[in-house]
C-alpha cells in the first residue's frame, strides 16, 4: 500500500546534522568500526566522513549517486530493513546541494574519486587512499542563499552535529567516533568515543560512561524486559540523575534513533511519581521487534516511527521501568 510513498517523501538535507547523519548512517551501513567527523564553520563550510568500511568500487561509484540507487535492498523485502539507509536518496541529494567528493577502496582493488557540483557528476578518477571512504561536502546550499539563510549559527550547527554523532554513537558502541572541528589551523576534539568491548549491555554501559558521564553510567538501571514480542534493554537513570532537559534521551527502535513522542511520553509516564514537571528522565533505552509490528518510514527524517500496537509499546516501558525502579528502592 502507502509504503513506496511513504519512504519516497521529502527533502533528506535540512542543514548540516543531517547530512551528516546520512553520511554517518551510511558508514555505520558499510560495517565501519572507525568513523572519524570533520566540520568547519558548524558544517557549512565543510563536512568530511572518512570510515574504514566496505568502500564502493570505482565501477559503481557513478550509479551510488544516482537517485534511487542503493545496494541495501533489493525492492521486495521492504518490511525488513536491518540498515539505515534504503532509499538511495542521501548521496544524490547532498550532490545536488554542496560541492561532493567520494573517494573510496574496496578491498584488494585501487581507489577511485568522483565529484559532483549542482548535481552534475564529473568523471571516475584514481586517487590514493588506504581503504574504506572518504565522503566530503563542502559549501552546503552553496547554490541556494534561500536555504543558506535558514541556517543557525556555526555554534547551534556543530552542537546540533554532535547531539546525532552522539545518539548514533549510543547506536553502535563497537564502532569508535571521533568528531573534530577543523575550521581554525589547530583542529578541535569535539567528541571522542572508543571502540567498546564486552557484550551488549558492557559496551552501552562504556559508551554510557563516554556521553552522559560515569556517574551517570554507575547508577543506571540496568533494563531487559520482554512482552508480546516487543523487547526492551538498556539503561535508565535514577530519578536523582534525571536532568533539566531532555537531551540525555536516547531511543532507538531496532538500531535507529527516534525522537518519537509516544516513547518520550511512555518515559515521562514512568517516572511520573518521581518527577517534577521541569525534570526529564534520562534513558538509554533500545526496543527491539519484528519489522513488521512497527514502521520506521512515517518521517523522511525517519525519527519517528508508528507501532503497531502502540499501547503494547507504551505498556511494555512503562512497567519495566517502574519494575526497575522499584527495585532500586523508588
Ligand atoms: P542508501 O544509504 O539509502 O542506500 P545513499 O544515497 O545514502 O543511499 O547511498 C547510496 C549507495 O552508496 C549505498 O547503497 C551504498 O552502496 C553506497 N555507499 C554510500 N556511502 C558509502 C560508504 N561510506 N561506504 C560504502 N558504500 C557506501
Ligand atoms: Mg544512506
Amino acid at each position: 500500500e502507502g509504503a513506496i510513498n511513504r519512504i519516497a517523501a521529502g527533502e533528506v538535507v535540512e542543514r548540516p546534522a543531517s547530512a551528516v547523519k546520512e553520511l554517518v548512517e551510511n558508514a555505520l551501513d558499510a560495517g565501519a568500526r572507525r568513523v572519524t567527523i570533520d566540520i568547519a564553520d558548524g558544517g557549512k563550510t565543510l563536512i568530511r566522513v572518512t570510515d574504514d568500511g566496505c568502500g564502493i568500487a570505482g565501477h559503481d561509484l557513478a550509479l551510488a549517486l544516482s537517485r534511487h540507487a542503493t545496494s541495501k535492498i533489493d525492492g521486495s523485502d521492504l518490511l525488513n530493513i536491518h540498515t539505515f539507509g534504503f532509499r538511495g536518496e542521501a548521496l544524490p541529494s547532498l550532490g545536488a546541494v554542496g560541492r561532493l567528493s567520494i573517494s573510496s577502496r574496496v578491498p584488494g582493488a585501487d581507489a577511485y574519486q568522483i565529484k559532483v557540483e549542482g548535481g552534475a557528476m564529473g568523471t571516475v578518477r584514481p586517487v590514493a587512499l588506504n581503504a574504506g571512504t572518504v565522503v566530503t561536502l563542502g559549501d552546503l546550499f552553496y547554490a541556494t542563499p534561500a536555504r543558506l539563510k535558514f541556517m543557525r549559527t556555526d555554534r547551534a550547527e556543530a552542537q546540533a552535529i554532535t547531539d546525532i554523532i552522539k545518539r548514533l554513537a549510543m547506536a553502535e558502541p563497537f564502532v569508535r567516533f571521533e568528531l573534530r572541528d577543523i575550521s581554525n589551523d589547530s583542529p578541535r576534539t569535539v567528541f571522542v568515543a572508543e571502540a567498546q568491548s564486552g557484550d551488549m549491555f558492557d559496551a552501552l554501559h562504556g559508551r554510557l560512561a563516554t556521553v552522559l558521564g560515569r556517574e551517570f553510567a554507575d547508577n543506571a538501571l540496568a533494563i531487559d524486559a520482554e512482552r508480546d514480542g516487543l523487547h526492551l534493554t538498556g539503561y535508565a537513570a535514577l530519578p536523582t540523575y534525571s536532568r533539566g532537559s531532555a537531551v540525555a534521551q536516547y531511543l532507538f527502535v531496532n538500531g535507529r534513533p527516534v525522537r518519537d513522542k509516544l516513547l518520550v511520553g511512555a518515559l515521562r509516564g514512568a517516572y511520573f511519581d518521581f518527577l517534577s514537571r521541569d525534570r526529564h528522565p534520562a534513558a538509554a533505552l533500545f526496543l527491539d521487534c519484528d519489522p513488521t509490528l512497527v514502521d520506521v518510514n512515517v518521517h523522511p527524517a525517519k525519527s519517528e516511527v508508528r507501532f503497531r500496537d502502540p499501547a503494547l509499546a507504551r505498556g511494555l516501558i512503562v512497567s519495566a521501568l517502574r519494575h526497575a525502579l522499584a527495585g532500586a528502592g523508588h
